[in-house]
C-alpha cells in the first residue's frame, strides 16, 4: 500500500487500448490508477472480491451479473482479470462522450470481435445492446429465455413487487419482444425493441 505507481502503462499500450476501447489516454490513465488501487494483492489482476469493493457496482441490483460479465472473456476457471479485460468491459459500459460514465459488454462468441474494435456512434450503441443482452442471457446460450428474463427482473425489483405481479410484467414484456413467438428472445429481436429507445443514460453505470 502507498507505493503503487500511478501509471505503469507504456505509451504504445495506451494507444492500443485507446484504439480498442475508444477511451482517451487520460481516461485510460485514470482507469489504470483505479485498477491498481483495486488490486489489493498487487498482482496486476483483480479478483471478484476486488471488484466487489467498487461501490458503484455493489449498489447496482444487477451486481452479480455485472461481475460475471467481467469474467466472461476469461478462460473457464480463471479467477482474476487483467487490466485489458477490465477496461474492455468498461468500454461497453461507457455512456456518451460528454460524461464519464459507463455502460457494459463481452463474451466468447463471434460478437467478441465487435467489442474489440473502436466503438463509435451506431456501433457503440450496438455494443451496449449486446452487453445488456448478455446480462439478461443468464445461461449464456445466446438467447434469452423467459426464465432468464424473469430472474433479471426479480434482481432489479427485489421484493418491492409481488411475484404474481412480476410474472405478469415478465410475460407481457417477453411476448412483446419475442416477435417470432419461438419462446426465446434472440439478439435481433432484442435490438428491434431497444434500439429506438434512449438507452444511453438508462444503461450507464457511473464509474469515475
Ligand atoms: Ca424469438
Amino acid at each position: 500500500m502507498g507505493n503503487k505507481p500511478s501509471l505503469m502503462l507504456q505509451d504504445e499500450e495506451i494507444k492500443q487500448i485507446s484504439d480498442e476501447t475508444g477511451f482517451s489516454s487520460s481516461q485510460i490513465e485514470k482507469l489504470y490508477s483505479r485498477f491498481a488501487h483495486l488490486d489489493r494483492s498487487n498482482c496486476s489482476s483483480l479478483s471478484k472480491e476486488d471488484l466487489m469493493s467498487i461501490p458503484e457496482l455493489v449498489i447496482n441490483p444487477l451486481c452479480d451479473r455485472l461481475i460475471q460479465m467481467f469474467f466472461s472473456e476469461c478462460d473457464q476457471g480463471d479467477e482474476r482479470i487483467n487490466f485489458r479485460q477490465f477496461i474492455r468491459v468498461l468500454a461497453a459500459f461507457r455512456a456518451s462522450k460528454t460524461n464519464n460514465s459507463f455502460i457494459n459488454n463481452s463474451n466468447q462468441n463471434d460478437n467478441t470481435n465487435m467489442i474489440r474494435t473502436r466503438p463509435k456512434g451506431h456501433d457503440n450503441l450496438k455494443i451496449k445492446l449486446l452487453f445488456v443482452f448478455k446480462i439478461y442471457d443468464a445461461d449464456n446460450d445466446g438467447r434469452i429465455s423467459f426464465g432468464d428474463l424473469r430472474s433479471i427482473l426479480k434482481m432489479m425489483v427485489g421484493n418491492y413487487i409481488e411475484d404474481v405481479r412480476l410474472d405478469k410484467i415478465a410475460i407481457r414484456a417477453f411476448v412483446e419482444v419475442d416477435q417470432d413467438n419461438d419462446g426465446f428472445i434472440e439478439f435481433s429481436e432484442f435490438c428491434k425493441i431497444f434500439a429506438g429507445k434512449d438507452l444511453h443514460d438508462k444503461l450507464s453505470v457511473k464509474f469515475f
